[in-house]
């Protein structure tokens, strides 16, 4: 696998300044187009073939709007978090994470506090199935929970879920009984539906190729709830699966015995 050197990545985010970004990009983000060309270099494309490819796929109008967005809600953040944030624009360096933690943050915020009856109130399970059918989460894992270093700047970075490698238009389901308290587009995030169980869990499914379930719908544990896809900042089809509890994310892994 393919990992750019720190000249490289210093031209992406030269390249990106010269485009009007002229604070640089979060890690996040930069590290989004980074391994975007990272894989395009895998495919045997050059570095700058792989970076012209690249750009014309997230088109410079949107990562301005991405970026502001980023920046806005990082001025929301405690200031241990406005210090690594700070620390990430001015090395200009990418991190693995495919989710932009800042941002995702704020939805917690949004999330509503009271919880309307469930299909199943008396035999709640906690989300301990597979979001996707025949896919053991241990054995497909692209990426995990937690905190990991990239492999080339030795950096962390958190990650709130674990993403699962399938082809697009696999089904995924709803790991417990629930209700659906988002369906629909989420930015950077992609098509995404997010599911408020019992005892304050939330499961979250970003980067969907669609969705099949609307706000407020009353879901049964293994119900289809859209399928696998690429949406919003992906670098290609996985599911980003992520459980929360009482806003808190946890490891999915973790519940399982
Ligand atoms: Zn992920």
């Amino acid at each position: 696998m393919t990992i750019l050197t720190k000249p490289q990545v210093a031209h992406v985010e030269a390249h990106l300044a010269h485009a009007g970004l002229p604070d640089g990009l979060s890690g996040e983000l930069l590290d989004h187009l980074c391994c975007a060309i990272e894989q395009e270099i895998d495919k045997g494309s050059t570095f700058d073939a792989a970076l012209s490819e690249t750009l014309q796929n997230w088109p410079i109008r949107h990562l301005q709007k991405l970026h502001r967005d980023v920046r806005f809600t990082t001025k929301t953040k405690p200031m241990l978090y406005r210090i690594s944030a700070a620390a990430a624009l001015l090395a200009g360096i990418a991190f693995l994470s495919p989710l932009p933690w800042p941002a995702e943050a704020d939805h917690v915020k949004t999330l509503p506090i009271e919880l309307a009856t469930t299909v199943n109130d008396f035999l709640f399970e906690p989300p301990t199935a597979s979001p996707i059918a025949g896919v053991d989460m241990k054995n497909n894992l692209s990426s995990g929970f937690g905190m990991r270093t990239h492999p080339y700047f030795k950096r962390k970075v958190f990650h709130k879920g674990i993403d699962l490698k399938a082809p697009t238009g696999t089904p995924v389901m709803a790991t417990a009984d629930g209700q659906v308290i988002f369906a629909g587009d989420d930015g950077d995030y992609g098509i995404s539906v997010r599911i408020l169980h019992e005892d304050g869990y939330v499961t979250v499914y970003h980067h969907l190729h669609d969705h099949t379930v609307q706000k407020g719908d009353q879901l049964l544990l293994g119900q289809t709830i859209g399928a696998v896809g690429s949406t919003g900042l992906s670098t290609g089809p996985h599911l980003h699966y992520e459980v929360r509890k009482d806003d808190v994310p946890m490891d999915p892994l973790a519940l399982l015995d």
